[in-house]
């Protein structure tokens, strides 16, 4: 499975950035809503009651210069000319009991607040107003009491729903902005996380690719943030390191193994001549030149591939590129394996059409193609089938698919991502003859031809690898040729 299927959002960082950002815009917002909602609705309080003090205060100038009946028709003129839904004034004793109003029907449930009378009456203040909700009714009313004169106390109320009313528009206003302001910045912040994180992206995709391909790639290095391009710079770095360090391996395998040819070759040879030589009587001494010889094969095998392996890595010189029909090569391995498969219980097929043209080294594609017939033969108990198959791709007409399909003992999951590896062995096939090496030049020969080869298994029921190469156009022939 792939890094990037892995991945689950809601854990990147991008994401928790975002919901940081988001939360810390509503969260402020917030704030900023409850500091104009409170200071708003103070602002309209206090324009209220410095209005209801100054109609007080009007009574009260009215009582002093034309007397109490003034202040009664004046009562009475305001709250029409206002509207009686709208104001309300009582006049009372100082004991708090009304002696005169306007129209009450509407605002019949008010009642008076005696505790408020007394304070004024007592002179510890000069307005008292409180506000009340009428039940059943949306808006509230806003009450004054004051003294107008001696032993008359005036209550005025005030009907609140304008203000009500422009504080519920506030508030709608106030939500539809927030929200599509909080889904915007939702959108900036991500986007600007991704921004910032992209740097961080391009050093995963290429250790990605480094690991799937070569050690070659590096992360590309722009102006973008500071502590990104170090991060960059110091993955690069640290290629550097890795890649001399892996070339500094190979050179010294391969070394190892170049130098190692010459004196197994003299070994082989002394037992070929201890071999000549007899036959001895004691019939011990010729076995034992003969399996020192196999030995010798086997192991001159294992460094003609590593080296193989190695050249094959540093590319396919032009010259030994040619248009192979690679049906051909195909149908040649089942030929050459036939008896192989046959002699181990197996049934070797071969479907491919008569021609399939891929550019490239024909001695490198019939030894990749060997290697996967001869595994599947390995890995395969009797009784069963190989079929081996080469057609051109069928999304994409000009790649050529070769498979090896086999219904042997399979691979573990474990054991997949490492099969391509020089030398490396599952578990289960080590009672049988083999390197590791075999995939490595399989792997070795699709990328020195720009292509790859896959795997796919499932332990007790067979493998099918798939070399993928670009093809050539068919050359068309001249019928009259
Ligand atoms: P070997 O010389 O061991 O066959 P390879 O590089 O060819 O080395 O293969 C590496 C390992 O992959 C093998 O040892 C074997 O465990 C596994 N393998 C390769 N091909 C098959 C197959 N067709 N079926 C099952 N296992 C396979």
């Amino acid at each position: 499975m792939s890094f990037a299927r892995t991945i689950r959002w809601p854990h990147t960082l991008s994401f928790r950035l975002t919901l940081w950002y988001g939360l810390i815009f509503t969260l402020s917002s917030g704030i900023a809503f409850v500091f104009f909602y409170g200071l708003i609705a103070h602002t309209l309080r206090q324009r209220l009651d410095s209005q209801l003090s100054g109609k007080i205060s009007e009574f009260e100038a009215i009582f002093n210069l034309q007397g109490l009946q003034e202040v009664k028709s004046a009562v009475l003129i305001e709250s029409q000319a206002a509207g009686e839904k709208k104001i309300f004034f009582r006049l009372l004793y100082p004991s708090g009991v009304a002696f005169s109003s306007s129209n009450m029907s509407y605002w019949q449930t008010i009642g008076i607040n005696r505790a408020a009378v007394r304070r004024l009456v007592e002179g510890r203040a000069v307005r008292v107003y409180e506000t009340l909700t009428i039940p059943g009714r949306p808006d509230r009313v806003r009450i004054a009491y004051g003294i107008i004169g001696r032993g008359v106390v005036a209550q005025l109320g005030y009907s609140m729903e304008s203000d009500t009313t422009f504080i519920a528009i506030f508030k709608k206003i106030f939500f539809l902005t927030m929200s599509a302001l909080i889904v915007t910045a939702l959108g900036v912040g991500w986007f600007m996380a991704r921004r910032a994180l992209s740097g961080v992206e391009a050093v995963t995709r290429t250790a990605r690719k480094i690991s799937d391909t070569d050690l070659g790639q590096r992360v590309p290095i722009m102006a973008r943030h500071e502590e990104i391009d170090r991060l960059a710079v110091t993955f690069n770095q640290m290629l550097d390191r890795i890649e001399k360090l892996v070339a500094g391996i190979r050179e010294m395998g391969d070394n190892i193994a170049h130098d190692l040819k010459s004196p197994v070759a003299r070994i082989r040879g002394m037992a070929e001549m201890s071999l000549a030589a007899g036959p001895y009587d004691n019939c011990e001494d010729d076995a034992l030149a003969a399996s020192t010889i196999e030995e010798c094969d086997r192991l001159l095998e294992m460094i003609n591939t590593m080296l193989m392996i190695s050249k094959t890595d540093a590319g396919v010189s032009e010259t030994h590129m040619q248009p192979v029909n690679i049906a051909d090569v195909a149908r040649a391995a089942k030929t050459l394996f036939v008896p192989l498969a046959e002699d181990g219980g197996l049934t070797l097929t071969c479907t491919a059409p008569d021609t399939v043209l891929v550019s490239g080294d024909l001695r490198l594609l019939q030894r990749a193609m060997a290697n996967l017939v001869d595994n599947a033969i390995k890995y395969t108990p009797a009784p069963g089938t190989i079929e081996i198959s080469v057609d051109h791709d069928k999304t994409n007409k000009e790649k050529v698919n070769i498979s090896v399909k086999d219904s042997g003992i399979g691979i573990g999951a474990d054991d997949l991502p490492n099969i391509f590896n020089r030398f490396f062995r599952c578990d289960q096939s080590r009672a049988t003859n083999g390197s590791g090496l075999g995939l490595s030049l399989v792997q070795a020969v699709a990328q020195a031809h720009g292509g790859c080869v896959d795997v796919v298994s499932e332990p007790g029921r067979g493998s099918l690898f798939t070399l993928h190469l670009s093809g050539l156009p068919e050359i068309q022939t001249n019928p009259g040729d």
